[in-house]
């Protein structure tokens, strides 16, 4: 660990250099504190937006909360993530050097290194605040500071090559993002015991796998279906049958916008392929890959002839064919899938001819359990190629943020659910390891009061009276069950609860702004309404029986991964969307507690993805959700600074003729001597066993003042 002189927050300037105490004073004016609990007013959230203002019109993307690191999406190059800032960064505190996220990076790799305790950085924000970029940003710092060895490199790539590929097949442009990820990824970068990068472990969530059949106006589906279509060479392209016009395409036409000018699909596709060989596919898998991703565009382009009312049958036979040779599956075989539906009764086996609307649905459904299978065997095949034992750990969450939006589904619901755990998660590790520390030291600390969201993750996910199980019961009990009777039997059953509320339970002052098919969570972060329209559709996640048979028939070698032959003969029935993604949560959840957190928390500035636009209406509603000014209050309730005896009788020992020019006895009772002579009032600091814990940040400012007079 090199050392530097400890510098104080606002006398730095942009650059992290230390500025002279003159200028100080009226740069703290102008570019605000690095630290919100240096805050004179920590309460009010004007004086909280104001800092972040100021720091955002210098082009100071970054503050803290104790170290809990808050960023504002610049929406441009700063340059600010060069080889020398990385240099900067490395074995340096946190408070010596303005904050940044190679500060949060190096002082988790730091900590996994000296206290040989497993780390995560987790990052939180709403979509398009900057998450992935400030996790490729993380792993790009270790990729270059680490050290290395000949067999790392390769890792390294592979950890870096990971991104594209992810994102090409995960990301989509949606109106807040032109690279939006449609899943939630936590990523392990595994160390060795020399501190190198050796591998790495991801898990995804919650894929969007409705965007691959639907996409809002404006909106795209995936970007790898662009990519192929726009960058494959063409004999591939016509290897697989495909036109180089997304235009005809109706899984890619919803949206009404093939082109993206912050995009470039044909270098990408470059990107991407080289990407999947440096990762280790063979060209036989990429070829497989690619076939499925054909046949899914092909899928989207069967239609169908027959009247509502009556049965469905095929009128695009070129689709079939090509699929047919793509898949490896017999034409007719699929054919007959896509419109009809297998029963066993008594256990006989009965086919029922499917309507116009059954068969299309069926048919999307088939397009998204195979591209969302695929997806999973994608992360599955980086595991491996990644894959790497006995290592210490990094950890990092790149998922998405509550959503609030006019119409919210089963996605919100699922996506808002997974912010009340981490928000619980929050709450546990910040107020335990804060007291944790108070306890190392022989502190006495008064507990904080904060809102505890435990109750409303109880009501989601409660064991037969969580709307999870609620829900899934209605998924299970034949008969007439629908969404309808799914938001009736929310009514009966947590009707009571303060957290939820429906129509038909509000008074009626609330009722004007509920529909008749939505339930109202009160959330920590405020209150959403969601539609309850397609909520069991979309938790059963059905796919036809006949049409499971025929992937599992296929040729290719991906998708007989992807569907087993097992699970047709399986006869319970799958796990519900809901219950799947809520035990994955769980064990991410456990994941994390066994690590030490830090945070990232992510702003975006804007609607208009515009450079230097910072919009306080948005911002303040993101302060609010992110629980940034509870974070703040908790921090400030305790003691807004703490510093080791040594580092602090360093800096002001000129202060008081009895520590200068140096303390001979034990550090602690110089430090109480300096202090004293200060004039310090008991009630402003607290003596623990290896730091000095200072209440009030004025306390430290007069304290650095005096320094310069
Ligand atoms: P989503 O939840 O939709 O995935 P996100 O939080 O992951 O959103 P990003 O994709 O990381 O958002 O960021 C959106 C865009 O904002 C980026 O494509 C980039 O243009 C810009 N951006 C984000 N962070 C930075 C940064 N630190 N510097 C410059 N530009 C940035
Ligand atoms: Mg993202």
């Amino acid at each position: 660990i090199r050392w530097r002189s400890t510098s104080f927050p606002w006398t730095l300037g942009s650059d992290g250099v230390r500025i002279t105490m003159e200028s100080a004073l009226t740069a703290r004016d102008r570019v605000g504190v690095q630290d919100f609990v240096l805050l004179e007013n920590h309460t009010s959230e004007a004086a909280f937006i104001e800092n972040l203002r100021k720091r955002f019109k210098e082009n100071l993307i970054y503050t803290y909360i104790g170290s809990v690191l808050v960023s504002v999406n610049p929406y441009k190059d700063l340059e600010i993530y060069t080889k020398n800032h990385m240099e900067r960064y490395r074995g340096i505190n946190f408070y010596e050097v303005s904050p940044h996220i190679y500060a949060v990076s190096d002082n988790s790799y730091r900590s996994m290194r000296t206290e040989r305790k497993d780390q995560c950085i987790l990052i939180s924000g709403e979509s398009g605040a900057g998450k992935t970029e400030a996790s490729k940003k993380i792993l790009q710092y270790y990729a270059v500071t680490c050290p290395a060895s000949d067999q790392v490199e390769t890792v390294k790539d592979r950890l870096l090559q990971s991104n594209p590929v992810l994102e090409a097949f995960g990301n989509a442009k949606t109106l807040r993002n032109d690279n939006s990820s449609r899943f939630g990824k936590y990523m392990d970068i595994q160390f060795d015991f020399k501190g190198a990068p050796v591998g790495g472990h991801i898990l995804n969530y919650l894929l969007e796998k409705s965007r691959v059949v639907h996409q809002n106006h404006g909106e795209r589906n995936f970007h790898i279906f662009y990519q192929l279509i726009e960058g494959g060479e063409e004999d591939l392209l016509r290897r697989l049958g495909l036109e180089r016009n997304p235009q005809q395409y109706q899984y890619l036409v919803k949206g009404n916008c093939p082109k993206v000018s912050s995009i470039n699909d044909r270098s990408d596709w470059k990107v991407v392929r080289k990407a999947l060989s440096v990762i280790g596919f063979s060209e036989d898998e990429v070829e497989e890959l690619l076939n499925i991703i054909a046949s899914v565009l092909h899928l989207g382009n069967i239609q169908y002839g027959g009247e509502d009312s009556g049965n469905a049958y095929i009128t695009t036979d070129t689709q079939i064919k090509y699929l047919a040779r793509l898949l490896g599956v017999d034409g007719l075989v699929l054919k007959e899938a896509l419109t009809h539906k297998k029963i066993i009764a008594k256990g006989e086996e009965l086919k029922s001819p499917l309507n116009l609307e059954q068969a299309s649905s069926a048919r999307d459904a088939l397009s998204k359990a195979v591209y969302g299978r695929t997806f999973t065997w994608l992360v599955n095949k980086i595991n491996v190629s990644l894959a790497y034992k006995n290592a210490s750990v990094i950890g990092l969450l790149d998922i998405y943020g509550f959503e609030v939006f006019q119409h919210n589904s089963f996605e919100q619901f699922c996506i808002n659910y997974c912010n009340e755990k981490l928000q619980q998660l929050f709450i546990e590790l910040t107020l335990k390891s804060e007291q944790d520390e108070y306890e190392a030291e022989g502190i006495t600390w008064e507990p904080v009061q904060y809102f505890n969201n435990k109750i409303i993750c109880d009501l989601v996910e409660e064991k037969f009276k969580g709307i999870i199980s609620i829900l899934d019961e209605e998924c299970l009990r034949p008969g007439d069950a629908s969404d309808i009777t799914f938001l009736e039997k929310l009514e009966n059953t947590v009707g009571g609860h303060a957290h939820l509320t429906t129509h038909k339970l509000t008074d009626g002052k609330t009722r004007k702004v509920m529909g008749r098919e939505e339930f109202r969570l009160l959330h920590y972060a405020g209150e959403v309404n969601y539609n309850v329209n397609g909520f069991l559709d979309k938790n059963n996640d059905l796919l036809f029986r006949n049409l499971k048979e025929v992937m599992c028939m296929s040729d290719n070698k991906i998708l007989t991964q992807c569907f087993d032959r097992a699970e047709l003969k399986d006869s319970r029935r799958p796990e519900t969307a809901a219950t799947q993604f809520k035990t994955s949560l769980a064990k991410l959840m456990e994941i994390l507690m066994s690590k030490e957190p830090s945070y990232v928390r992510c702003i975006k500035p804007n609607d208009a993805k515009q450079a230097g636009r910072f919009d306080e209406v948005l911002i303040r509603h993101q302060v609010k959700y992110l629980g940034l000014m509870e974070n703040l209050r908790v921090r400030r309730a305790g003691f807004a600074y703490r510093r080791h005896y040594e580092t602090f009788l360093q800096r002001y020992k000129s202060l008081c003729p009895e520590t200068w020019p140096s303390w001979q006895g034990k550090l602690a009772d110089g430090v109480s001597t300096l202090v004293k002579h200060l004039g310090y009032k008991p009630e402003e600091y607290k003596l623990g066993r290896s730091k000095i814990f200072i209440r009030f940040p004025k306390t430290l400012f007069a304290t650095e003042d005096a320094l310069e007079t």
